[in-house]
């Protein structure tokens, strides 16, 4: 089997790396690839790129991930999250491989406390949540066999993420408060990528499981919540902190004014994977005390 992936070097494309390697021959590009174009805004080079490799299966881990940074750069979003994908899909079409992509909780407007089933109405409050919902319907109108996950809240051990700016700001700071009224559940890059192979090779074999599905482990939480395990955790693990886990404070998303509005309610109902995989999601400690432990152990 022969596997495009895109975005090699952001934090699902550097675990898909590791974990697509026994799957087949995979051809890693990112932005600055020189042999063949891994750039998502030179929509001419990414075509290119495909018809030279003829993948079997195309991974795309890239996108414009800067969430607050998208709503003053809509163009730029909506390219590397739209119109590459849709040049993807069109791609993989013609030679019948599968295109498997990445989208976000962010496509909801995030009312109510229920979790987002696939087929729920979709109403995205941020540039970022729009582009990447019309990539993942520029995926599904093109006929192309597709996997798009949507995840929420990604960290790993390589990379930045909320979990390590918490255990930076809790060193550095006297106090620190954190946003106590969005829901939602912590992703492993590793957990996406070790689902990723999975699925490819189930869908490989039953095409049939073409579609979106929805990728998170078990629980929820908030980000208060999710900063005070992380500390908790530092602090077990014998880390100096200046600010306790129990002295963060717990704030409403109104205190904390950002450029891109977040959904209140982010949490992803998996029933759908775990039955149509076979799969069980573990619950999103188990993920996040690990990739803390390779943190603090460097
Ligand atoms: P990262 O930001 O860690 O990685 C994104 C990668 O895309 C980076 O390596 C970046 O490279 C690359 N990229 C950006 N622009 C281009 C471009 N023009 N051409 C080629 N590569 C480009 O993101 P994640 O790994 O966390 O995200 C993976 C997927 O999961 C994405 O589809 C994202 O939308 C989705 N997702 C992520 C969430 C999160 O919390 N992070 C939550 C929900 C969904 P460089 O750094 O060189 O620009």
């Amino acid at each position: 089997m022969k596997i495009l992936l895109l975005g090699k070097n952001g934090q699902v494309g550097w675990e898909l790396q590791r974990s697509l390697a026994p799957l087949g021959q995979v051809l890693a590009l990112d932005s600055k690839s020189l042999d063949y174009c891994g750039d998502l805004s030179d929509l001419q080079g990414l075509a290119a790129t495909v018809r030279r490799f003829a993948p079997d299966v195309i991974v795309n881990a890239a996108a414009y991930t800067a969430v607050d940074k998208a709503e003053s750069e809509p163009d730029q979003a909506l390219r590397v999250n739209a119109e590459a994908p849709a040049v993807l899909a069109a791609e993989a079409l013609k030679l019948n491989a599968l295109l498997v992509h990445y989208s976000t909780d962010y496509v909801f407007a995030g009312d109510g406390e229920t979790p987002w089933q696939e087929s729920d109405p979709v109403g995205p409050l941020s540039v970022y949540g729009s582009t990447k919902l019309a990539g993942e319907r520029a995926i599904q109108s093109s006929g192309c066999s597709h996997l798009i996950f949507r995840t929420s809240w990604v960290y790993a051990a390589r990379g930045n993420n909320f979990a390590k700016t918490m255990l930076r700001l809790a060193r550095e700071r006297d106090s620190l408060n954190v946003i106590d009224d969005q829901f939602g559940t912590p992703t492993g890059a590793d957990l996406l990528a070790d689902v990723t192979a999975h699925a490819i090779r189930a869908t490989r074999q039953q095409p049939h499981l073409s579609g979106v599905y929805h990728l998170a482990p078990a629980g929820e939480t908030t980000w208060y919540r999710y900063a005070r395990f992380v500390l908790e955790q530092a602090h077990a693990a014998g880390v100096q902190l200046q600010v306790s886990p129990a002295s963060v404070g717990a704030i409403a998303t109104a205190a904390y004014p950002t450029p891109a509005k977040r959904p209140a309610n982010s949490r992803l109902n998996t029933q759908k994977l775990q039955s149509a995989f076979s799969l069980h999601l573990p619950e999103w400690q188990d993920g996040v005390a690990r990739m803390l432990i390779e943190t603090l152990e460097k």
